[in-house]
């Protein structure tokens, strides 16, 4: 067996959502939207499912996905795609595992932003990279120059940038990406850009892909998933965008992963994208109401919420909460004990891990939250300090 798995943990998620339904507590962890989804699409699938090809979909994906995802981003972000340059991959992690896969030799070193979402550095390290980490500090998980040019070094390969942010709910500004993309640029580095929470900005804020930015369309791979654009998690199509000479190898990569991606959902996916700016603003909307309502509540119970700027999550400080239990106490008593699941900041750390924030989803119908904050006020109770 690889070594790197047999130690290795079940992934957060996974653990928490299996302590969520054997002990039937509301599940805030993992983040999965209970709500949102458009009906229109899901008929798309069903019909395509009835009456479309349920055979193996081209390898690189559909051509009208291929063609909708470049249409979406020239409409939505300005970007001039080529068809040509997207590959369809069963969801957002496949077109990580495949990026990774496909251009980190052993022993480049490959830089991480701490807090990371869990998938990366295992891939990472089972390629081979070495990782380096910029480190990231609460309460407002600025990216600075001093930080990028300790991490930065001549065998700087690879870059990979999560915008917005899972799990600290930060939406990066302009200055933060110009600050990114002149390292990549003066270190001759390729920047992986995990951007699956595109659309689940707040506030007015727009999302910025880093390829818009100065000297980084040839040498960005931008990777998307439907997943959260339509409230769809469990459908696992996603892409990846990368000019040719970055994208024909990560395709090698992605066709002796997945080869191939379920085609009547990509045929769905297709229509989605196309859907008029409203569905976009009405998503946003009603999921910013919900980020409001949580945020409200929480601190009407006694907890004390990080700003929130993008994806489906409000951060807790607990020792500003007045609770005394570390993250991964509070979210195992919690799910046991109270009811409620979150998602503990400590596992997205692969060193000196911030013990004191733990994670909600708030994507959740106004029961869902309901109930979770009844049973987060419990936990409060259970564990509040001296
Ligand atoms: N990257 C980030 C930052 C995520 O938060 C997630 C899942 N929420 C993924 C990748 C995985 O996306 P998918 O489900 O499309 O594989
Ligand atoms: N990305 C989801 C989250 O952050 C989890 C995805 C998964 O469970 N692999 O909650």
């Amino acid at each position: 067996m690889n070594p790197l798995y047999q130690d290795m943990p079940v992934s957060i998620f996974a653990h928490m959502s299996a302590l969520a339904v054997e002990h039937k507590a509301v599940n805030l962890g993992q983040g999965f939207p209970d709500f949102g989804w458009p009906e229109d699409v899901l008929a798309k699938a069903a019909e395509a499912v009835t009456h479309g090809s349920n055979q193996y979909a081209p390898m690189l994906g559909l051509p009208p996905l291929r063609e909708a995802v470049a249409a979406h981003y020239g409409r939505h972000q300005g970007l001039e795609v080529d068809p040509a340059e997207v590959t369809v991959t069963s969801g957002a992690t496949e077109a990580l595992a495949a990026a990774i896969l496909a251009l980190v030799s052993p022993g480049d070193e490959v830089l991480l932003f701490q807090p990371l979402y869990d998938a990366y550095l295992p891939l990472v390290l089972r390629a081979g990279g070495v990782p380096r980490f910029v480190r990231l500090a609460p309460p407002d998980w600025r990216i600075t120059a001093e930080a990028l040019a300790e991490a930065f070094t001549p065998r700087t390969r690879l870059v990979i940038f999560n915008n917005p942010h899972n799990p600290t709910a930060r939406v990066f500004t302009q200055g933060e990406l110009a600050l990114l993309a002149e390292a990549c640029v003066a270190h001759d580095a390729i920047a992986l850009t995990d951007e699956v929470w595109e659309h689940l900005v707040f506030d007015g804020r727009a999302h910025l892909p880093l390829a818009s930015l100065a000297g980084m369309a040839a040498r960005t791979v931008k990777v998307g998933s439907a997943g959260k654009i339509f409230s769809l998690t469990g459908w696992k199509v996603g892409w990846i965008l990368a000019p040719r000479r970055l994208g024909e190898p990560i395709a090698k990569a992605h066709q002796y992963l997945a080869y191939a991606t379920p085609p009547n959902l990509q045929a769905a996916v297709a229509y989605g994208l196309a859907k008029e700016q409203a569905y976009f603003d009405t998503m946003r909307a009603a999921f910013a109401a919900a980020r409001d309502g949580l945020a409200e509540r929480l601190r009407a119970i006694g907890y004390a919420p990080l700003p929130a700027e993008g994806s489906y999550f409000v951060d807790v400080d607990l020792t500003a909460s007045g609770i005394a239990a570390d993250d991964a106490s509070f979210c195992e008593r919690a799910v046991r004990e109270a009811g409620v699941a979150a998602i503990p900041l400590a596992p997205f750390y692969a060193e000196r891990p911030v013990t004191n924030i733990v994670r909600l989803c708030f994507a959740k119908r106004e029961e869902t939250l309901a109930a979770g904050l009844d049973a987060l006020a419990r936990a409060r109770e259970l564990m509040r300090g001296p």
